[in-house]
């Protein structure tokens, strides 16, 4: 098959669908991979270290958009792509279509058949292409908090690791998921007194064995999330109800028994966010102020660190993908998890949560 991966064009989109790596596999395989020039600029990796690779680097989109047969990208298609899609040809990349009906509509009149990397799932009932990219923004979290914690930039000013003789800071993570869990190892590994909230309670089993003693976990209610948030010097929020909006689980009136300058992380933003005060921000202005307490909002927090999270998300999608290459639509009978992430065939959504938020017939 002749895979294509084109440059992303959506705004500050710096990850790639293939690094020069996954394109040695797709070309052990006997596939012919085509890049489009620059695709991997962000990443670090020039043309040459794809054609080091074995792919063929071709100058514009539209050529790649053109030849392939099989489309790999990272954001969904924007409008200028949609038109160059065309029946037979698959697309496999994260389309978010349920809130994107002018995008569903581009896919079903193109013919294409999507499948989206957000909605394959695997055996043990997660979403395995999503999960990279909680595991980072969990990372980032508290990267991202404790510079806010600093005073320069509007914090209270604590070392989240304390020194000898003095505390170290609190950090509450509300919602110990993917996202909850690597938040709480990087806070740990920083040496912050960490607690984890869940309404889950074999979840919060799960994570007093994972740190064997080294966080406390605590039962989701409306006291624990007082107490918590009005002793914490960071607040991350990272909670998850599937296929609806956060829960605000932290009102404004809550801000005002919070310390001042302490930082709010809130990592559920792009499903609507989980303090009341949450608005989305941007890498280039990450923070702003509620009340005296510093919002961290950003929407798409893994575009920070592209090159992490290519390499994450490569890893994720490169099986899945050589089963698509070499087998075509067989693949996904072959594989139900698969199948789960084919979204548009043939001018039909086919994915039924997506059907019935945007009202097509199945
Ligand atoms: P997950 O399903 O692995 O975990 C969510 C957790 O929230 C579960 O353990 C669940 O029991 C818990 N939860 C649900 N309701 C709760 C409540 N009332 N109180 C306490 N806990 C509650 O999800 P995840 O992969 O960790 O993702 C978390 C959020 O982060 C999602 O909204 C996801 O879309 C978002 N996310 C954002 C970015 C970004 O760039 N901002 C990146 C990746 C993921």
């Amino acid at each position: 098959m002749r895979v294509g991966c084109p440059k992303e064009i959506k705004n500050h989109e710096y990850r790639v669908g293939l690094t020069p790596g996954s394109v040695r596999e797709y070309v052990a395989h006997g596939h012919e991979v085509l890049m489009e020039s620059g695709a991997g600029a962000g990443i670090g990796a020039d043309d040459n270290a794809y054609r080091a690779a074995g792919a063929t680097v071709v100058r514009t989109a539209e050529e790649v958009f053109a030849r392939a047969d099989m489309i790999v990208k990272v954001k969904e298609p924007q409008p200028s792509e949609w038109v160059q899609l065309r029946e037979g040809q698959i697309l496999y990349t994260y389309l978010h279509l349920a809130p994107d009906p002018d995008q569903a509509k581009g896919l079903v009149d193109s013919g294409v058949t999507a499948i989206a990397y957000e909605t394959v799932t695997d055996g043990r009932g997660g979403l395995p292409l999503l999960a990279p990219m909680s595991e980072v923004a969990g990372r980032l979290a508290i990267q991202a908090g404790a510079t806010a914690l600093q005073k320069a930039n509007g914090g209270r000013g604590v070392l989240l690791g304390g020194v000898p003789g003095v505390l170290p800071g609190k950090v509450a993570i509300i919602g110990g998921g993917v996202v909850g869990l690597n938040a709480a190892k990087m806070a740990i590994g920083l040496g912050a007194d960490v607690t984890i909230i869940d309404r889950s309670i074999p979840r919060l089993r799960e994570l007093d064995d994972i740190f064997n003693g080294r966080v406390h976990t605590r039962y989701s209610t409306v006291e624990a999330l007082e107490e918590e948030c009005f002793s914490a010097d960071m607040v991350v929020g990272a909670v998850l109800i599937p296929g609806a909006a956060a829960p605000k689980l932290v009102t404004r009136e809550m801000l005002s028994g919070m310390k001042q300058g302490a930082v709010l992380v809130d990592v559920a933003i792009d499903q609507g966010g989980c303090f009341e005060t949450s608005r989305p921000t941007t890498h280039s202005e990450p923070t702003y102020a509620v009340d005296g307490i510093i919002h961290y909002c950003v929407a798409n927090m893994p575009g920070a660190v592209p090159i992490t999270s290519t390499h994450a998300l490569n890893n994720a999608t490169l099986h899945h993908g050589l089963q698509l290459a070499d087998k075509g639509l067989k693949a996904l009978a072959d594989d139900p998890h698969l199948r789960n992430g084919l979204n548009v065939h043939k001018g039909r959504i086919t994915n039924r949560a997506v059907a019935e938020a945007l009202g097509y017939e199945m």
